[in-house]
């Protein structure tokens, strides 16, 4: 009997080996990583070096407390990460994971208006649907019915009011005006900030709006006095097809979120970048954020972190998910014209998705597990993905997201093709492909 408290109670493979895009089960059986886990391990498993580099931190310095140190890996590791943004002097704040980095960014937002005089300003404006985290902060901030449903008493809706996703068929300027509508009838004066995942990743099926509509959202957070937050825990570090996807509307957020991608798995390592009016009104007013987790900056995450960024760099992972991905794209068009219930296939860079459906209503079946049991069959055939939901309006397992390692090779990516076949064929009924 396992003491482990797993998080269903299925039985769970015991995985004992990773390298690049495969992983290995106490069976040796072998999975490819098509989702890098959930879109985490961006330059796949067991990549030589990642390893020592942690090895050395541990050996130097393990763990300061933030309280009373910063370290060597903390301030090179900040300053290289902000050298990536067009503009100058934004700081990195370092925590463990992605929900974290979501708190910390909503009491950043809260604590800047308070400085500066305007602490009537105390609403995170989110969409929906939307995932920023488990937490009860972030999780107020998402839009998703079913991880909120169980602890809705807990979570503060007055404070988090909600736009509708975008909608990548329209005028990306007019879409996002559904902000500013929104933000007029609250009273701008409420508002701290607005939260967006710029690429959707695990409430939707890499959904990103029209040309123009992060644009214009900047726009309308500047005239009302509300900071602009990108959530780019999943979509952020090449994961998109650029460093910060958000770069692809030509926009630099007040404050950036990261995670997953960061440190790739090999350690806990999220953080949220901030602009340096945001850092200013903080240390010019009260002298300190007041906010703290106790593994804040931990050295051995940020050597992590370091290492990662030295590969994706080396080896132009960013310019290789971009291509690679418009490839991949087009390998999943290909495979959705042999099956009539993959309604769509979009995404950027290697974050990709697959909307699932019924093809005469184009709406989401009654019976809600689709993607999932898709995905169940994809995993028994060794082939990891990601299946979600929120892609056609909350509705149970409608969609199945893809995101394998950065440095998949074209192989690789060819096999991921074929055993999602395999799958499809199996689990999708209507015009099947012949054998
Ligand atoms: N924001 C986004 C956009 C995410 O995709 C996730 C995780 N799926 C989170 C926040 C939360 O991150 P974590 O699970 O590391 O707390």
């Amino acid at each position: 009997m396992s003491s482990v408290f797993h998080r269903s109670a299925k039985t769970y493979p015991v995985a004992v080996r990773g390298q690049g895009v495969y992983l290995w089960d106490a069976s040796g059986k072998r999975y490819l990583d098509g989702a890098s886990g959930a879109l985490v391990a961006n330059i796949g498993h067991g990549h030589p070096g990642i390893a020592d580099a942690l090895g050395r931190q541990a050996r130097a310095l393990p763990f300061v407390h933030g309280s009373q140190f910063t370290s060597e890996i903390y301030e090179r590791y900040a300053a290289r990460l902000a050298g990536l943004l067009p503009q100058d002097g934004y700081r990195f704040w370092a925590v463990s994971g992605g929900s974290e980095a979501v708190e910390s960014a909503i009491k950043l937002a809260r604590q800047y208006h308070t400085e500066r005089g305007e602490s009537g300003r105390y609403r995170i404006v989110t969409r929906k649907p939307s995932y920023h985290g488990a937490s009860l902060g972030a999780l107020a901030a998402s839009g998703m019915g079913a991880r909120r449903a169980l602890y809705r008493p807990l979570l503060n809706e007055d404070a988090f009011p909600k736009i509708p996703r975008p909608d990548p068929r329209v005028d990306g300027e007019q879409d996002a005006r559904q902000l500013e509508t929104l933000l007029l009838q609250l009273g701008p004066e409420s508002v701290a900030a607005f939260i967006a995942e710029p690429v959707v990743g695990a409430s939707d099926a890499a959904l990103s709006p029209a040309a123009g509509y992060y644009q214009e959202v900047q726009r309308i957070c500047a005239r009302h006095g509300v900071l602009f937050i990108a959530d780019e825990v999943m979509c952020g570090l090449g994961r998109a097809g650029s460093m910060f996807a958000l770069s692809q509307w030509h926009v630099t957020p007040d404050l950036l979120v990261l995670g997953k991608g960061l440190a790739a798995g090999y350690a806990p390592l999220a953080g949220v970048l901030a602009a340096p009016h945001v850092h200013a009104a903080v240390m010019e007013g009260s002298g300190a954020f007041k906010h703290g987790f106790t593994y804040a900056g931990h050295p051995i995450s940020l050597a992590a972190g370091d290492a990662v960024l030295e590969v994706i760099e080396q080896q132009n992972l960013v310019e290789r998910s971009r291509c690679a991905g418009d490839a991949l794209l087009a390998g999943l068009r290909d495979l959705a014209q042999d099956f009539s219930q993959i309604l769509e296939v979009r995404g950027r860079g290697l974050m990709l998705g697959l909307v699932l459906g019924d093809p005469d209503t184009r709406e989401a079946y009654d019976d809600p597990g689709l993607a999932e049991r898709l995905g169940r069959a994809a995993f028994a055939h060794g082939l990891i993905t990601y299946p979600g939901s929120g892609a056609l309006d909350g509705r149970r397992g409608d969609h199945l997201l893809l995101g394998p390692p950065l440095n998949a090779t074209d192989r690789e990516l060819d096999e991921l093709l074929s055993l999602l076949r395999v799958a499809c064929t199996e689990t999708l009924t209507g015009r099947t492909h012949p054998a």
